[in-house]
């Protein structure tokens, strides 16, 4: 499964706890990120990550494009509610692709958890995409 990971700076510690806490499920399938939250995800877990630009410089819009393709399965995207993103426009295409292909998104470590232990379930996609 094709995965994509992305935080706001003030949701990244978060990401980066919840990615080391699950680092043998995420092992298991192929990570995608943006660029500053890939690079410190990899930094602390070591798990190989393809690093899309930086968000609020085009790498939500990249992961965005995957979407569109249909080759992104899975997003965890911790967003912080409290601060004003430059890039909101971005974000909310993010999030709309995300419900236009059906693709599961958590956007808090709540359903994190709860998607996070649906990993090892292969038909997950498939499960989506069956709405
Ligand atoms: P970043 O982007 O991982 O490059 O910080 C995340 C975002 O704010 O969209």
């Amino acid at each position: 499964m094709n995965i994509a990971l992305i935080a706001h700076d003030e949701k990244k510690s978060e990401l980066i706890s919840f990615a080391e806490e699950h680092k043998e499920a995420f092992a298991k399938h192929t990570l995608f990120a943006t660029g500053t939250t890939g690079k410190r995800v990899h930094e602390q877990t070591g798990l190989p990550i393809h690093c899309f630009k930086s968000g609020p410089l085009g790498g939500d819009q990249e992961i965005g494009a995957g979407i569109a393709r249909k080759e992104i399965d899975l997003v965890f995207f911790f967003r912080d509610p409290l601060t004003v993103q430059p890039h909101e426009p971005d974000v909310s295409a993010l999030v709309r692709l995300c419900d236009v292909y059906t693709v599961p998104l958590a956007t808090n470590i709540g359903t994190a958890r709860i998607l996070v232990d649906s990993l090892n379930e292969e038909e997950i996609g498939e499960k989506a995409g069956e709405a």
